[in-house]
């Protein structure tokens, strides 16, 4: 039987650390298994689902490129088919009309409360024959097996076995009309064929329910697959408090896509002590076994291990590719001047993020508007404008503009003037960048064009000369 997965978020916020974990085990395994990964939007909750979570759930996919194969599917669509569902279940005698009012309800919790058990539905109307009261609008209620066991296989956690006798008849249809959670994922679990049902812990109470609905569907049991919760460093569970959550934060951030997927997959997973992997393995390595069974801390200095890694070793052309955003957003206009794909060579060294990285590109577009206080006070000295000026005419007569000629050119500049290599180096690289750091002066300039360099090489030595010496 081939494998289907789904991710299936509901839309009453952002994408968020654990819905992209989730997304992308669920995607991972299908692809291991050559299976159908399926994007299921769950927005029946009317009062909290909103169109800009959906978006921002379909942005989050696709930045990190993870890409199903079927869907997105919305649940408001199916709403025919759930009403269908019920009437078959009412039919085969496996649900029935509740038409229990609220202040009922209310007093069955009190007194179930009061004799010290859960509260719970009391099954008043499971097998009522008595004429429905007037004016009351019926719920659906789900008429739950009343003796037996289930039991969950969990591929993560074990089997977990809950008795019947804890399960009451939950609300399927509302006296609305519209259905409820664990009665539109068991249809679409049903409908879409899902094999394999990977989600968060937090859904572990409903499998029972889902199971004991699928089975008086007669359709068969997906493998569940409950994944232990994602902490903060506290312990708690992850929440805003700990900083950022949504997914397209970490993009803000600068983090690579491939970087964070790279870090959430570790999140809960592991093979044997890797700690990088490419997208390919990922997906060749991926199995629900190797998924902790407990909850997983979410460290922020190894998501900047791993980031770090990826910026240093990413190919230069899609780290361009990922940095020109950045350049945009910041109003730097590559198109002229140094290749993107030269530059994130010089600086994926020292660049944390793209958003280092693209702060640290800066110079290569734009002239400094202004230099550094400190070591403008410190560099730029009348006497500084005459090295600045021999070196100036030393590359203006180079005919050849790369990184050895102008090295060449610089040492012999400052042999001929008898200082050594930092004092030309420094004010230099504060002429070229308006700061103190880069990448070698060689390897700065033989990215820039000749004339800006010799351009601001000019404004640094104006600046000189009305310095004090
Ligand atoms: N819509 C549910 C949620 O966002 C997930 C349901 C499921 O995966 O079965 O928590």
């Amino acid at each position: 039987m081939k494998v289907r997965t789904r991710f299936a978020p509901s839309p009453t916020g952002y994408l968020h650390i654990g819905g992209a974990r989730t997304a992308l085990f669920n995607y991972l395994f299908a692809r291991k298994h050559g299976g159908e990964f399926i994007l299921r939007i769950e927005d029946t909750d009317a009062e909290r689902s909103t169109e800009e979570s959906v978006q921002a759930i379909l942005d989050g996919m696709r930045w990190l490129d993870l890409d199903y194969d079927e869907g997105p599917f919305y649940q408001t669509e199916r709403f025919d088919r759930y009403r269908e569902v019920v009437q078959q279940l009412m039919d085969a005698g496996h649900a029935y009309y509740c038409y229990c009012t609220p202040a009922e309800l209310e007093t069955m919790r009190e007194q179930a409360t009061a004799a010290k058990q859960k509260p719970r539905y009391n099954g008043f109307w499971r097998d009522r024959q008595d004429p429905p009261p007037a004016g009351v609008d019926p719920v659906v209620r789900f008429r739950n097996p009343s003796s037996g066991k289930v039991t969950i296989n969990d591929a993560v956690k074990g089997d977990i076995v809950i008795d019947n006798e804890e399960l009451d008849d939950l609300i399927i249809l509302r006296s609305d009309g519209t259905p409820t959670y664990n009665l539109t994922v068991v249809v679409d679990d049903m409908d879409m064929q899902i094999t394999h049902v990977i989600r968060g812990d937090d859904h572990v109470n409903n499998t029972p329910r889902q199971i004991n609905i699928l089975d008086a569907l007669g359709a068969p049991r997906p493998v569940y697959a409950h994944l232990p919760m994602i902490l903060g460093e506290d312990g708690k569970r992850m929440s805003k408090r700990h900083g950022a959550v949504s997914v397209m934060q970490y993009r803000t951030d600068g983090y690579l896509p491939e970087a964070l997927l790279n870090y959430l997959v570790r999140l809960g997973w592991s093979h044997q002590d890797q700690e990088l992997f490419t997208a390919e393995q990922m997906r060749e390595l991926f199995t629900l076994d190797a998924v902790n069974r407990s909850g997983s801390v979410f460290d922020n200095k190894k998501l900047d291990w791993v980031s770090q890694q990826y910026m240093q070793t990413t190919d230069a052309s899609r780290l361009a590719e990922a940095l020109q955003p950045y350049m945009t957003e910041r109003g730097i206009d590559t198109r002229h001047g140094a290749a993107l794909s030269a530059v994130v060579d010089v600086l994926r060294e020292r660049a944390k993020t793209l958003v280092d990285m693209a702060e640290a590109a800066r110079y290569f577009y734009v002239a400094p508007t202004a230099y550094d206080e400190k070591a403008k006070n410190k560099q730029f000295k009348q006497a500084t404008a005459n090295v600045l000026q021999d070196a100036s005419v030393r590359l203006a007569e180079l005919a050849t503009w790369d990184a050895a000629t102008i090295q060449s050119s610089l040492d012999a500049c400052v042999e001929a003037l008898g200082i050594g290599f930092g004092k030309l180096g420094q004010p230099l690289r504060l002429a070229i960048t308006g700061g103190t750091q880069s990448p070698s002066m060689a390897d700065t300039l033989a990215l820039m064009a000749k004339d800006d360099v010799l351009e601001r090489l000019a404004t640094a030595i104006s600046v000189c000369q009305q310095a004090e010496s």
